[in-house]
């Protein structure tokens, strides 16, 4: 292990043991030093790639906290990552949504509410009235962001956010159009929703990966 490696896991340590816990002061470069036994270069490095990770955050002359260590927060350096690489990537960031997707909506199902229910047909309703791809693919991450809300697992939802990357989505939305099937799709959205509204988890999760599994075959067909 290198010599910043080290200072990572150092760190990392300190926060998993709660010996520094979110939003809390780091100590001084100078007594991380001390205590971790790495140059203050390498210090300096392990605090840029936390930060980078969204694990610290470096204030402008008061110095260096935890974050909040929200999910949201620490899959972003993830998604950014995932986003630049391309290529297959794509293909294989899809193939974790649809393995992800139909879970989120049967634990959705669990904690459904009728408010739910009514904010998801207005997503479906906002996919029939869209003029616009952008608007209605945007409609489209708004249903699956809201199922994935109401599952109520927000490492969950912050990794299925990360996953439905604009990538994707721009390959998928040119297949759609293409293929001018965003018919059906909003019947796809639609047989999701009344599985829900029936409260049946295992119809939502079928329901759902049929729906992702069709998005998969527009994405080969896309990136053939
Ligand atoms: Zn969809």
């Amino acid at each position: 292990m290198n010599k910043t490696d080290q200072a990572i896991a150092e760190l990392l340590d300190m926060i998993r043991s709660g010996q520094v816990a979110g939003g809390d002061r780091l100590p001084t470069e100078a007594e991380l030093v001390e205590r971790i036994g790495v140059s203050r270069s390498a210090v300096r490095e392990a605090v840029q790639s936390l930060s980078f990770a969204g694990v610290l955050r470096v204030q402008q002359g008061g110095g260096t906290f935890v974050t909040d260590l929200a999910p949201e927060r620490l899959l972003r350096s993830t998604g950014l990552v995932l986003e630049l690489s391309g290529g297959d990537m794509l293909a294989e960031l899809y193939a974790v949504r649809r393995m992800l997707e139909p879970e989120a909506a049967a634990l959705a199902v669990e904690r459904l509410t009728d408010a739910g229910i009514e904010t998801l047909r207005s997503r479906v309703d906002a996919m029939r009235a869209a003029t616009e791809p952008e608007a209605f693919v945007q409609a489209d991450i708004a249903f699956h962001d809201t199922v994935a809300e109401i599952a109520g697992n927000r490492t969950l939802r912050a990794l299925l956010d990360t996953l439905r990357s604009e990538a994707t989505l721009g390959l998928i939305r040119r297949a759609r159009e293409e293929e001018r099937a965003e018919a059906r799709s909003i019947a796809e959205h639609d047989a999701i929703l009344a599985a829900m509204e029936q409260r049946d988890a295992e119809l939502a999760r079928a329901a759902t990966l049929v729906h992702l599994a069709q998005g998969q075959h527009w994405l080969d067909s896309a990136t053939a």
